[in-house]
């Protein structure tokens, strides 16, 4: 049975000229790019170039650029780095309840040491008003924390309106764009943030390689200790071959960039309207516009969103029932709580979050599978109100 993978917003497979262009900086070219003799310079230089492809990508500087082990590193780096290094300002933080964890525990873990977290309200597709993070902001804030687009439920913030107002109020504004880099056209300038990370596995990179935007002239502390590598913004010798994966990653996914957004959204909303004709009660979880090309979030009553997953699986197709970090606990997803979904509902979640290699033929199977599955599950269910 052909394996039918939608849970590209976990994670994606590394393409396979991506990992012939890494495998170089495993073997013959494996020097340290500290070094002084050519082998580091070899290394250097593919940096260098992988560092230009990710800046590419979202319209920053290369030095711009700091690259790290990882999404979640990336907005550790931003939430602690810039919270201590301005404290003397004041320890004031606005995020929101819909963040990735990654953003969320750094923001709970930073209030035990003492800062205060301004948790945004949130409308019922998830979207924050600006005027909210306008009023929440005092003379004792330093950063505002608020993700680009949300991998659960697709939908995508206002952080251009955002940005104009954090500018205005000098506070500095980080972005977890991890869901949105190589998804979508992203202008740092544009957008007005002072930070953003990304990860290469969301984008057809490999794991383990993230990088954190940082604009010139930003007020940042460390994360990192050790050695000078990145400028001395990140100690670590540099995972070379990640880098360089990341940075064609990141270079093709641009290229293809319009193209792929147009052929996923028609695919997308094929996926939406068909579960929408075949299946009663259920909902469309998020934005149905202002949303991630490639997510498809559907609340189905009823039935609990692990059972479909499971059917599903046996069928060879794997989708999620929330975040993949979250999915292993049975607890609701905190951002369906956030969006004021009951907690019984909350459980009735699926994502399908679809990619480069997603066909037309895969989202048929699943039109023909999911009904069945649905049916077969609410007919056992004692949760279903009968008439
Ligand atoms: C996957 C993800 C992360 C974490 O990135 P890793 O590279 O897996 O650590 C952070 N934020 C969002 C929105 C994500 O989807």
């Amino acid at each position: 049975m052909k394996r039918i993978y939608l849970d590209h917003a976990a994670t994606t497979p590394a393409r396979p000229e991506v990992v012939q262009a890494m495998f170089p900086y495993f073997t013959d070219s494996f020097g340290n790019p500290s070094s002084v003799y050519s082998y580091g310079a070899e290394a250097r230089e593919a940096m260098t170039e992988a560092r230009e492809k990710v800046a590419n990508l979202i319209g920053s500087k290369a030095d711009e650029i700091v690259f790290t082990g990882s999404g979640t590193e990336a907005d550790n780096y931003a939430i602690q780095g810039i919270a201590y290094a301005n404290q003397d300002k004041g320890k004031h933080i606005i995020t929101t309840p819909l963040e990735h964890h990654a953003v969320l525990d750094t923001c709970h873990w930073m209030e035990k040491r003492g800062f205060d977290v301004t948790y945004l309200p949130v409308d019922k597709y998830g979207i924050i008003d600006p005027n909210d993070v306008k009023k929440a902001i005092t003379d004792r804030t330093t950063l505002i924390t608020i993700m680009h687009a949300n991998n659960e439920i697709g939908t995508i913030e206002p952080i251009a309106e955002i940005g104009k107002i954090a500018k205005e109020m000098g506070v500095y504004f980080h972005s977890d764009a991890v869901q949105t880099a190589g998804h979508m056209p992203i202008d740092v300038n544009q957008l007005g943030v002072d930070l953003l990370s990304m990860s290469a596995h969301k984008l057809y990179g490999p794991k383990g390689t993230g990088a954190l935007y940082i604009r010139k002239g930003t007020k940042i502390d460390k994360y990192l200790h050790g050695g000078e590598q990145e400028k001395n913004r990140r100690a670590s010798t540099e995972n070379v071959a990640g880098i360089v994966g990341f940075g064609f990653a990141a270079e093709l996914a641009q290229q293809e960039l319009v193209e792929e957004i147009t052929r996923i959204t028609a695919l997308r909303d094929k996926l939406i309207s068909g579960i929408s004709q075949r299946i009663d009660d259920i909902y469309l979880t998020g934005h149905p516009t202002k949303r991630l090309p490639n997510n498809v979030n559907m609340r189905i009553d009823y039935v609990e969103g692990e059972s479909i997953l499971l059917n599903l699986d046996i069928e060879g197709i794997c989708a999620s029932s929330g975040s993949a970090c979250t999915s292993s606990s049975l607890d609701p997803s905190h951002v369906m709580l956030a969006l004021g979904v009951p907690h019984d509902q909350a459980r009735s979640t699926i994502r399908f979050s679809l990619g480069r290699m997603t066909t037309e033929e895969e989202i048929k199977r699943v039109l023909d599978i999911l009904p069945k599955i649905v049916q077969r599950l609410r007919s056992m269910s004692p949760l279903i109100k009968r008439s």
